[in-house]
């Protein structure tokens, strides 16, 4: 399998060469060159099988060139084997005929330890057999560098370094990221906001001597491996609801546009997917895209919902590549215009995103009325992204077609909001209970980038 950017310009790559790249050298995002399809009988075979078996039989297509069978059981192996729940991904009902899959049991209890815990396996197998290794820098609000964090930690191929903004992250999320003990992780406390710490981590990777002097590598959400991992759970859900032989829709609380892009190619790849409904908060470029109203950012405002607080859907391309013809030089147009402000899309694509994709936009009051109205009619505390999702699929969902909505994470995890909305404190799972009592690690450091620069050259591995 070949891989190809959705600009049409950049060398086509392997699977092995795209993970480890991230961004195509034209600016574009790296695809498949063919999407891979599974027959109904292969599709009829999964159910029952375990979480990782599934994995196994349908991204196996994807890596096949780049990594031997069993070699490739083993990564899936250990990617999954520090969660929280044998199932990995289960289902649970909340009423007639909706469900919530449960995406946050594992390290960080929240989806995007599905993806992370996979690329560190990966890239540490892949930078063993090149007798490479990398420096992994990331910027976070929060999710992203707890996330890999525990992807990376203790892997002798990567030293993990994150900066977060100085007290401006929660307890919960601080704590995830300083407690680790590996020597290869690093958490950075900048002294100054989030936006800084992104605009630094670009600074790194301008600065083209630091960035192959100490092999600076990204592991944010364009990265194709970590879309291929999140294709994994649409099929084991749809599966146990009796996929191939009934559809099912999927509500996906949305923010950069990756997870809701890992069900678009579940559906390519012959899953029998009705509908797939982008779920968005006020930050709703998206939902108003999607609308008919053209791709036009406007301003980010804060919310109780903070991991989908984004303008510009980095995935959105992918999905426009597909809706425009697989046409590479339309979408570097359009993304010339988002410079400007924003496009609109043309009718032929939207009819093709319209056959697909359905959306809706849920106020920061109805996700709190929605995370106590699920509490009392289901028994579920949800976090206040899963609610967006809720709201949206009981808005939208067929009478007669199963709806799975997506929790993307633990209510633990965003505890003021929950609490808020119900006047219940969520607890953590037990298994991290004693998340307050570790020693933390963390260097607090200003907000400069020789500072910083100076301080990774002096803590990577030789
Ligand atoms: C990242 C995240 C999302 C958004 O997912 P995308 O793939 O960016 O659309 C939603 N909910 C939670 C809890 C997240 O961490």
């Amino acid at each position: 399998m070949k891989y190809i950017s959705t600009r049409g310009q950049a060398p086509e790559l392997t699977f092995e060469e795209a993970m480890l790249t991230g961004l195509a050298r034209d600016g574009g995002l790296y695809l498949p060159a063919e999407i891979p399809v599974m027959s109904q009988d292969e599709i009829a075979a999964l159910a029952g099988l375990s979480y990782e078996e599934i994995a196994f039989r349908v991204m196996w297509p994807y890596v096949s060139e780049s990594f031997a069978e069993d070699e490739f059981k083993a990564i899936i192996t250990r990617a999954y084997e520090g969660f929280g729940h044998d199932a990995r991904a289960p289902l649970k009902q909340l009423n007639e005929n909706h469900f919530l899959l449960e995406l946050f049991h594992g390290p960080t209890l929240a989806f995007k330890d599905f993806a992370m815990q996979l690329i560190g396996q990966l890239f540490q197998v892949a930078l063993k057999r090149r007798g490479d290794r990398v420096t992994i820098v990331g910027a976070t609000s929060g999710d992203t560098g707890s996330a890999a964090i525990e992807a990376f930690r203790g892997l002798d191929a990567v030293d993990v370094f994150i900066l977060f903004p100085h007290g401006r992250v929660s307890e919960v999320q601080r704590r995830q990221m300083t407690t680790p003990a590996d020597s290869n992780v690093h958490a950075l406390a900048v002294d100054s906001d989030f936006d800084d710490c992104q605009a630094a981590l670009k600074d790194m990777f301008n600065d083209f001597e630091f960035r192959d002097s100490v092999k600076l590598a990204g592991v944010n959400s364009i990265n194709f491996a970590r879309v291929l991992a999140q294709i994994v759970y649409y099929f084991t859900a749809a599966v146990s609801l009796g996929a191939p032989h009934r559809k099912v829709s999927f509500t996906v609380p949305t923010g950069n546009f990756g997870d809701i892009f890992a069900g678009y190619l579940a559906k390519r790849m012959g899953l029998p997917i009705d509908r797939l409904v982008v779920a968005t908060n006020q930050n709703d470029i998206l939902h108003r895209c999607l609308s008919g109203e053209g791709y036009f950012k406007g301003d980010t405002i804060p919310s109780i919902s903070p991991s989908m607080d984004i303008q510009v859907s980095s995935n959105f391309e992918r999905a426009l590549y597909y809706a425009y013809g697989q046409d590479g030089g339309a979408v570097a147009q359009l993304m010339d215009e988002l410079k400007n402000g924003g496009f609109n899309v043309s009718q032929g694509a939207m009819e093709a995103l319209g056959e697909i994709f359905d959306s809706g936009r849920v106020s920061e009051e109805e996700t709190l009325a929605t995370i106590n109205s699920t509490l009392a009619h289901s028994a579920e505390l949800v976090c206040p992204h899963t609610a967006i999702g809720i709201k949206v699929a009981e808005d939208q969902r067929a009478a007669d077609i199963p709806m799975i909505t997506l929790a993307t994470a633990h209510p633990a995890k965003f505890p003021a909001a929950v609490e808020k909305a119900s006047d219940v404190h969520p607890p953590l799972p037990s298994r991290m209970s004693d998340l307050y009592e570790r020693p933390e690690r963390v260097t607090r450091i200003a907000n400069d980038l020789g500072a910083l620069e100076d301080h990774i050259r002096r803590h990577i591995a030789e």
